[in-house]
């Protein structure tokens, strides 16, 4: 039996009281001794920490949980710090507040993957208006969603989105628990249980970088990763509470993010510093990483064929490095082998520059080569582009760049 009503005397620490007065309704059909102690310890009531409980805690006879006058201190301090500082993002629910549109969680979980909150604030308001629910981007044309993620990077989260997208309206809904939500495609372990806990109050452990972070500076974990990330995600499992969870992944996020930054955490400011193990040990040494190794540099060419104001675009393989984009012509290059070198059509071309660009696993070196277009097609398959809307062209970044190059080149010649 479970009891919501907070009672009627006696202080809530910060971190109970929003969650105790978004769940007062109910009323408790059966006061116990724990109640009349404390009125927070209606929180514990509620299963607030279930599983996990200090010793030395009681046992209330109504929920069947045990409660404690002393509970843990980490979720109990960083909840009252993001409480009052948490980051008001547009996919987020204010603290303690109900749970986000679980569409709204997925997508910006999926965009943030790899990629900085500033950079994805657009994307986001701009895949919301245009599709504003998992069933408006099931229905979209993946080509529609890859030009629309254009310049977002990792362009496979793109292709797998709309997989997803199409499955979740398939069965109706989002999954809730984190087993159903790894079976969709682009959802990996930290993703789902991000979707669980924040979208349907799960018990989840989240573990991001900004989170491993936290938690080997918080418990002092030396070992360098990526081996660290099982005791890591250990550590953390100790302190996830069983409600408010996604509150306290978020909190997490934003503590990594604003306080314990990588190179300079911000301890003087730490609502955890009192039970940082690192905090006096040189705690931006920590987590360890295992050094970098050198990223291979592949070399290519991308062509630049103009004619009559338009500009030659392919459409890439629908599998592989940027697949189902459209691009500029290129000579092959990948990320295992240099191009050929061999243009797509015979002619003059001058050399426009060469773009740097860096995947994940390599870099490239791509030469820019620019030529007028023959009366006769460029080999392949592709189509003449307006280059007065080449913005809508949804050029992958590398592309983008350039063709930056080549207009740069064709300014300079005029
Ligand atoms: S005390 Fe410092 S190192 Fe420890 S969690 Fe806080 S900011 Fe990070």
């Amino acid at each position: 039996m479970r009891c919501a009503r907070p009672a009627a005397s006696g202080r809530r620490p910060p971190w109970a009281r929003r969650r105790v007065a978004v769940r007062t309704g109910a009323h408790c059909p059966s006061p116990c001794a724990c109640h009349r102690q404390r009125s927070w310890a209606r929180a514990f009531c509620r299963g607030f920490w279930g599983a996990g409980v200090p010793s030395g805690g009681h046992r209330c006879h109504s929920a069947g949980v045990t409660a404690s006058d002393n509970p843990p201190p980490i979720p109990h301090l960083l909840l009252a710090w993001y409480d009052e500082h948490a980051r008001d993002l547009p996919w987020r629910a204010a603290p303690g507040e109900a749970a986000p549109d679980p569409y709204r969680v997925w997508l910006s979980e999926i965009m943030l993957q790899q990629t900085t909150v500033a950079a994805v604030k657009p994307y986001f308001a701009a895949f919301t208006k245009v599709w504003p629910d998992v069933h408006a981007l099931a229905a979209a044309p993946e080509e529609d969603v890859l030009a629309a993620w254009a310049g977002l990077g990792y362009y496979s989260r793109a292709r797998n989105l709309v997989k997803a997208a199409r499955a979740v309206a398939d069965m109706g809904g989002f999954p809730e628990s984190e087993a159903e939500l790894l079976g969709l495609p682009g959802v990996g372990d930290y993703t789902a249980a991000a979707i669980a806990a924040i979208a349907f109050e799960r018990r989840a452990v989240v573990v991001d970088a900004n989170v491993e972070r936290v938690v080997a500076r918080l418990f002092m974990i030396e070992e360098p990763l990526p081996a660290a990330r099982k005791a890591i995600r250990a550590a953390a499992d100790t302190i996830t509470p069983d409600e408010r969870s996604g509150d306290f992944a978020q909190a997490m996020m934003d503590l990594g993010s604003r306080v314990c930054t990588p190179r300079a955490p911000s301890c003087d400011i730490c609502p955890l510093a009192g039970e940082c193990a690192a905090r006096e040990h040189g705690p931006e040494r920590l987590p360890v990483k295992a050094p970098k190794k050198a990223k291979p540099v592949r070399q290519g060419r991308a062509y630049w064929i103009e004619r009559d104001r338009c500009v030659w675009l392919v459409k890439r393989a629908p599998s592989g490095m940027l697949g189902g984009m459209r691009a500029l012509p290129d000579d092959g290059w990948s990320a295992r082998a240099d191009g050929s070198g061999d243009p797509p059509l015979d002619g003059e071309w001058e050399n426009a520059g060469v773009v740097r660009h860096a995947f994940t696993h390599f870099a490239i070196h791509l030469s820019v080569l620019r030529g007028e277009a023959a009366p006769a097609e460029p080999a392949g398959s592709g189509e003449w582009w307006p280059l007065d809307r080449l913005d809508e062209a949804g050029l992958p970044t590398l592309f983008a760049k350039a063709a930056r190059l080549a207009q740069a080149a064709e300014a300079r010649l005029l």
